[in-house]
């Protein structure tokens, strides 16, 4: 059984080590010493050059290092025909768990109001409200936001959910698709976007939707910078209604450093690290799906395979 690590990535040779130490008898060859291409059975990618899933004929599936499968599917040749799986991984759900429950409590306590008190060196008691007078909405409750809605909801929060197919989570108040948009936004303060890159989810996060939000809201992004109309989003905070935003993802990544986002005084930045697929458990995660097509199993019994008419 012969796989293909396809990227240039900063670590490849550490990925080659790990997925061979994982699935001893395996072959791992690294783009691009393809060698034959026939032999190549399992790809294991996250960003691949253009084209070069299209050159290995037989193909059984591809592994995406990330949850996000944009950067995979931004290639027109793609072979859709192929399973492809996005990752599932304890340390990615922890990682942004961490992420957005340390972002969400920032915005909770107003630690960005008291900031900039701070920087006027004025004392100014305002008393934040308790968890259970603050409302968080979660656009995405998939594999990663229901996660983090159960831990909200369970440190009292007021949690409430939005994705495209109607969900049940204890404890949580689900929304779904265009009918349940509008109602989601209004009772929602603090709103974290999970959703993924797909044509349905492009700017969805736009004049119409921020007037929806409850003035004095903010906005946490670790889904995709695809997701924000970024002239919306600026709009929106100049003019109070929105008071402040966290974004790890951006259209452009590396963000261009004349781009507007670094200098605005109501946004934070931090450079796409909200949730890392760290190698360890990432490629523990691989192996064992490659164990399991092997011997037998389905794709049905994997977390993660993307659904191809969805996209996502
Ligand atoms: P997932 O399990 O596929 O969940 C995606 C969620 O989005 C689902 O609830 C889905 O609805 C919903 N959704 C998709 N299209 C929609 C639409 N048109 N309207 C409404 N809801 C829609 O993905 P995940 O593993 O939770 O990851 C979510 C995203 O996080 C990834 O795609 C990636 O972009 C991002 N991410 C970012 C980082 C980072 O470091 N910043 C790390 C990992 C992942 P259904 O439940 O109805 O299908």
């Amino acid at each position: 059984m012969t796989i293909l690590l396809m990227d240039a990535l900063p670590h490849r040779d550490a990925w080659a080590e790990a997925l061979r130490e994982k699935l001893p008898g395996h072959e791992v060859r690294v783009w691009p010493d393809v060698g034959n291409a026939d032999e190549i059975e399992h790809a294991v990618a996250c960003f691949p050059e253009l084209g070069e899933l299209a050159k290995l004929p037989n193909l059984k599936a591809m592994h995406s290092l990330w949850a996000g499968i944009d950067h995979v599917t931004r290639d027109p040749d793609m072979p859709w025909s192929v399973p492809l799986i996005r990752m599932v991984d304890h340390s990615l759900t922890q990682g942004m768990l961490d992420y957005v429950t340390g972002h969400v409590y920032r915005f909770h306590l107003t630690m960005p109001a008291f900031e900039a008190l701070q920087a006027q060196a004025e004392w100014h008691q305002q008393v934040p409200p308790l968890v259970e007078e603050r409302s968080v909405g979660i656009m995405g409750i998939g594999v990663l936001g229901s996660v983090i809605a159960k831990q909200l909801a369970g440190l009292g929060f007021q949690v409430r959910g939005w994705a495209r197919t109607q969900k049940t989570i204890d404890g949580v108040d689900c929304f779904a698709g265009d009918a349940g948009l509008t109602d989601f936004l209004a009772g929602t303060e603090i709103l974290v976007l999970l959703l993924p890159n797909t044509p349905e989810t492009a700017d969805i996060v736009n004049d119409e939707t921020l007037a929806k939000l409850p003035a004095g809201a903010t906005l946490i992004n670790a889904g995709r910078g695809t997701l924000i109309d970024e002239g919306a989003l600026i709009q929106s905070l100049d003019s109070g209604h929105l008071t402040a935003a966290t974004l790890d993802v951006f259209k452009t990544e590396p963000l261009p450093k004349d781009h507007p986002f670094w200098a605005h005084p109501k946004i934070s930045v931090t450079p796409h690290v909200a949730a890392e697929t760290r190698i360890s458990t990432a490629s523990e995660s691989i192996a064992r799906n490659i164990r399991h097509l092997e011997s037998g199993g389905s794709f049905d019994e994997i977390d993660g395979v993307v659904d191809a008419k969805a996209g996502y």
